[in-house]
């Protein structure tokens, strides 16, 4: 028989939770509506010993577990990798995130679920849903995934985004580089004169790390960049001979750099953001962080920060959410966000009081924020991505400022199998150290 301290604990009651217009074979004509406001989920009670359910079981997810098993938290995995790197840090559960009586089987034994990867089937996060409290709350999950809707969004909150057409077959593609030339893309230019010609061809779902997407600077290349998505994407349905691919052909951006805003919120509503990061891409992966970002007017920084203070309210949002955007002439653009923890916060970890990862495990389990300012006596802190092949860790691991961070990855191209966060009193220092780390992965 069960003594009183082992009988389950009572699950809140179902939620009604605003879905329909999410189709359940995520069909891209069904968008999330950009003119409600979502109604907050129930809280999480915060419990010690309570089971964190995470979708998805690679680097992210090992890092909020790092960072939330001293909270008194355990971590649960899902994901249909037998090897993920995840296992070593809490129960890995392998299933398909297809499979919905086994996403539904491990919601059922979590107390709250959440994801680590933005491609996780918007599906499966909702079958999650019915079991337990999923946060963020799943629909910022299918905005986040369609680049087209996630422009609506930002537009909506009062974050500009480059000027952009929705393209889906060849046959529109002259029409929409041209009007993205024309009046149309100029008024929209400050400064239009200094923007070169040209565009990306994204695809609205499915693309990361610089994947689903094409440059094209001129109308004689469009043919050329449309085949080349095709090849990326076997499986689209066709027009004709030819497949109608659902992307945004988006305005090339002259930027001067790029940055992101880390913010956090609270199931109560707290709300908090990161100092905003530089980052620098290449091949349209991250390579290295710099934070708190320099050159942006005061003016401009919190404007930002009203618009994901209100991003994250209308989607009744808990967690961490990353912003990525243009810094154009001293304005911002905004690129794309991520509902989830993000490699352009991974610096948090050593340079701030809380880190992401620790702050997203207390919003998403009903415990209050913590600090997201940089520690005492921290001036900067600069992060570098180890990707491709194996990093000299021990040399690496010589540099007095130097944190490093593996996850437990097999080499492969392209591939982030750690990263380094280098911290110091000052911007020069940082750098300094972060230089050293890159000189030794010859970079
Ligand atoms: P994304 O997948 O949208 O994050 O793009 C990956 C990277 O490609 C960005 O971080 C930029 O460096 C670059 N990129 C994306 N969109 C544009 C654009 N419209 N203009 C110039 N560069 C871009």
């Amino acid at each position: 028989m069960s003594t009183p301290e082992e009988l389950p604990e009572p699950k809140p009651e179902p939620k009604p939770e605003p879905k329909p217009e999410i189709s359940s074979d995520g069909s891209p004509d069904q968008t999330v509506r950009d003119d409600i406001t979502f109604e907050q989920r129930p809280p999480t009670e915060y419990k010690p010993g309570m089971v964190v359910g995470v979708l998805g079981a690679g680097q992210l997810g090992q890092m909020l577990a790092l960072a939330g098993l001293p909270l008194g938290v355990r971590f649960r995995f899902f994901d249909p990798e037998p090897k993920s790197v995840a296992r070593h840090v809490g129960e890995l559960v392998v299933g398909e995130f297809h499979d919905r009586a086994a996403v539904e089987a491990f919601a059922k034994g979590c107390d709250v679920v959440t994801y680590e990867f933005e491609n996780v089937l918007v599906d499966a996060a909702h079958w999650a849903d019915l079991h337990t409290l999923v946060h963020p709350a799943p629909i910022a999950l299918a905005v986040g995934q369609d680049r087209a809707q996630e422009k609506k969004w930002f537009e909506r909150v009062g974050l500009a985004v480059p000027p952009y057409a929705l393209v889906e077959h060849e046959s529109q593609l002259r029409e929409a580089f041209a009007s993205l030339h024309g009046a149309l893309g100029e008024a929209k230019l400050a400064g239009s004169s200094a923007w070169p010609q040209g565009v990306v061809i994204k695809t609205c779902k499915g693309g990361y790390d610089g994947k689903g997407q094409v440059v094209v600077r001129s109308e004689a290349e469009l043919p050329r960049a449309w085949q080349a998505l095709c090849e990326q994407l076997p499986h689209a349905s066709r027009m004709g001979s030819n497949p109608i691919i659902r992307c945004i052909m988006e305005r090339l951006v002259p930027f001067d750099s790029e940055v992101s805003i880390i913010s956090v919120r609270a199931q109560d509503g707290e709300f908090d953001t990161y100092p905003i990061t530089h980052n620098v891409h290449k091949g349209g992966i991250l390579r290295r962080s710099s934070a708190p970002a320099e050159g942006l007017t005061p003016e401009v920084e919190a404007g930002a920060i009203a618009a994901a203070r209100e991003l994250t309210a209308c989607f009744g949002y808990a967690g961490v959410l990353a912003i990525e955007l243009f810094v154009v002439r001293g304005m911002l653009l905004a690129n794309e966000f991520a509902p989830r923890v993000h490699n352009s916060g991974h610096w948090t970890q050593d340079g701030a009081i809380t880190s992401q990862f620790e702050n997203h495990v207390r919003a998403i389990c009903g415990l209050p924020l913590g600090p997201t300012a940089l520690r005492p006596g921290i001036g900067a802190c600069d992060m570098v991505n180890l990707i491709g092949g194996h990093p000299p860790v021990a040399a690496i691991a010589c540099l007095p400022a130097a944190r490093v961070h593996m996850y437990g990855k097999e080499p492969r191209a392209g591939r982030k199998l750690g990263h380094v966060n280098c911290v110091g009193p000052s911007h020069k220092i940082a750098k300094f150290q972060a230089d050293r780390v890159a000189a030794l992965l010859g970079d």
